[in-house]
């Protein structure tokens, strides 16, 4: 089947490898490359955030997270390792359906939950560095046969395809007049700092993270609903340093090496299904992944290529 796959993101370069292995001809067209897109600013930790509906994110979650965690023991040049975090709440809450997928989840002691959190848990997740990965991802379309290149698409119906595989991110507001799509900004600082273990606090309102790279700690963060500032804002720095600040006492801000900005593409619920177009070419749509397109990008590529074998 020819296919195309449009985007050159996470989502489309992991639908892309998918569709290699299947046996797919994949032409992948995009506006932009990594490094000036969304997925490079993604922090990024394996964690289901931002993402609905729970019952699919559980289960394209549990996917990526295997996927990961064997890329990680075998791909050496994927940058991606198993780190160890804790997830603090202000409130006790029912536990993530995910902790059953996962190599490690305990909930945490009294005494290891920092005032003023009164609950929380330890869990085992891959962190998954976007400098190495999102090249390795691109090397890997490549080596399987991948045909990339540059270009606008204005219309989906214009593409002439067996199959269109929409990864368009934020642009699908435009590309499917889809205004239930919309960014979400986050911020976030990078220093030359260990933590140990992540620190975490995910609830959209309180959100703050210290996610351990190899070489950096990437800090954050904001998630602010409608606005469209690619700009580095002095308040939100500041805002996510005292926040880290509290869960990592020993943060040392003459260690901060850099800033970064980006438009998580949010949706109602993350749209992963199929359409014909008015010309009869079948699409399947795989966009609106939130705060949780790394997270969900190998689960929701195996969806796209079950949908793909649906649609004969
Ligand atoms: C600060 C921050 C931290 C994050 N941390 C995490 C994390 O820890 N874990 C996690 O899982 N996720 C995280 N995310 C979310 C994650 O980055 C996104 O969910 C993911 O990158 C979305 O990937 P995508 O491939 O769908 O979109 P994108 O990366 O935006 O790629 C979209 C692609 O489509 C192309 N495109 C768009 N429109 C057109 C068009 N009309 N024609 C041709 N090409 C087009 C673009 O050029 C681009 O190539 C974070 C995001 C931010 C901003």
């Amino acid at each position: 089947m020819r296919s195309v796959v449009v985007g050159a993101g996470v989502s489309g370069l992991s639908c892309a490898v998918r569709l290699l292995e299947a046996g797919h001809e994949v032409r992948l067209v995009a506006a932009e490359f990594s490094p000036d897109l969304v997925s490079d600013r993604a922090a990024a930790l394996w964690y289901p955030f931002l993402a609905h509906p729970v019952e699919k994110t559980d289960r394209w979650g549990a996917e990526t997270y295997a996927e990961l965690m064997r890329l990680g023991e075998i791909e050496p040049a994927a940058g991606i390792t198993m780190r160890r975090g804790r997830e603090y709440l202000r409130e006790q809450v029912e536990l993530p359906g995910w902790r059953d997928d996962i190599t490690h989840f305990r909930v945490l002691e009294a005494d290891e939950i920092p005032e003023p959190w009164v609950f929380g848990w330890e869990f085992e997740s891959p962190i998954i560095e976007m400098p190495h990965y999102m090249p390795w991802l691109l090397a890997r379309a490549r080596e399987l046969g991948g045909v990339v290149e540059r270009g606008e698409v204005g219309d989906l119906s214009e593409i002439d395809a067996d199959l269109v595989v929409n990864c368009s991110g934020i642009g699908a507001r435009e590309l499917c007049g889809d205004n239930d799509l919309r960014p979400v900004r986050g911020q976030v600082i990078y220093i030359e700092q260990d933590p140990g273990f992540g620190r975490y606090d995910q609830q959209p309102e309180t959100l703050t993270y210290t996610i351990p790279r190899r070489d950096v700690t990437v800090l954050g963060g904001t998630a602010q609903v409608d606005d469209w500032n690619l700009e580095i804002s002095e308040a939100d720095r500041e805002n996510i340093l005292s926040k880290c600040q509290a869960v990592w006492p020993e943060l040392d801000r003459s260690k901060i090496v850099g800033e970064a900005v980006g438009l998580r593409p949010s949706r109602s619920e993350v749209r992963l299904e199929s359409e014909i177009l008015s010309n009869g070419t079948p699409v399947i749509h795989n966009y609106g992944h939130g705060g949780a397109g790394v997270t969900l990008s190998w689960g929701c590529a195996d969806e796209v290529v079950r949908l793909a074998n649906q649609l004969g």
